[in-house]
């Protein structure tokens, strides 16, 4: 079904010059990939995701904390990028330029051919070393977790856990993206977590047309300047982009 699109959000597209997206967990629940959400009564119905994606958790049971990362980077090995992901990509051809922020750790967004992504949470598919922070791109696969090649330390993934800082070089560009856009789709995400969530705000508070793409609108950021467009951003995303950009 094609959902019901507000003008005024297709006349900012069409008009703008530069457009950012902050996209969440939401964005790939149609690949297959559960939100956090979705993990209290799914596959992560056993484990609460705030108990082990800590500092604390790996510091105190580190082979269930790695363990439970490797069952996720599995069921994110075997999913494939949906037409969310894509319509992004195709937006991003259609206006001067386009900002992709993610809070996901999934790199969809990169799979389906966005680049330049800022992943503020970091990506689960990498490791890094916990004592020295050095990337390494293919862990030996037989302990968990497995020792750094360089210093033997444990390898945690490399992603930010509650309680840790965001990259800062990655919260900066989000930022200035936020403060210099003239539109920000805000997909997906429950704006649960700080700092992404105050972007949306950010942008707002700048003037920008702030589109929140959401299967529902509780809970979201309203105010002046903020549009919804509720239903999934599968649905949602392309039927913006056509609707901005119809097919001659
Ligand atoms: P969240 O789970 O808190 O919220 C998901 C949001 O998506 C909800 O508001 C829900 O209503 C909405 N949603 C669900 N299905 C949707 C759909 N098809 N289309 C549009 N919206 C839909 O996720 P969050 O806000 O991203 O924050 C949780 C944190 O969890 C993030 O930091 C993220 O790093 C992490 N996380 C990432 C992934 C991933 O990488 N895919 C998965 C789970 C959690």
């Amino acid at each position: 079904m094609t959902p019901a699109l507000d003008p005024a959000v297709i006349a900012a597209l069409r008009g703008a010059r530069h457009v950012a997206a902050l996209t969440g967990a939401g964005i790939s629940a149609e690949s297959g990939i559960p939100t956090f959400r979705d993990a209290l009564t799914g596959l992560w119905a056993n484990y609460n995701p705030e108990d082990l994606a800590t500092p604390e958790a790996f510091a105190r049971q580190p082979a269930v904390v790695w363990d439970w990362y490797a069952g996720r980077r599995g069921a994110i090995r075997a999913a494939q990028p949906n037409a969310g992901h894509r319509a992004l990509v195709e937006l991003a051809r259609r206006v001067p330029r386009f900002t992709l922020i993610t809070q996901n750790v999934d790199g969809l967004h990169q799979r389906a051919g966005s680049v330049d992504v800022i992943e503020l949470h970091g990506n689960i598919l990498r490791s890094r070393c916990s004592r020295e922070g050095v990337i390494v791109d293919d862990p030996a696969p037989n302990a968990s977790p497995p020792p750094c090649p360089r210093c033997g330390a444990p390898l945690r993934p490399d992603v930010v856990w509650f309680g840790e800082i965001l990259p800062l070089e990655a919260l900066a560009a989000a930022e200035d993206a936020a403060v210099t856009c003239d539109v920000l789709l805000s997909v997906g995400t429950s704006n649960l977590v700080v700092p992404a969530a105050s972007l949306p705000w950010m942008a707002a508070g700048r003037g920008a047309t702030v589109v929140v793409v959401n299967t529902t609108a509780e809970g979201q950021h309203s105010g002046p300047g903020i549009h919804f467009a509720v239903g999934a951003a599968g649905t949602v995303l392309p039927a913006l982009v056509a609707a901005a950009w119809p097919a001659p």
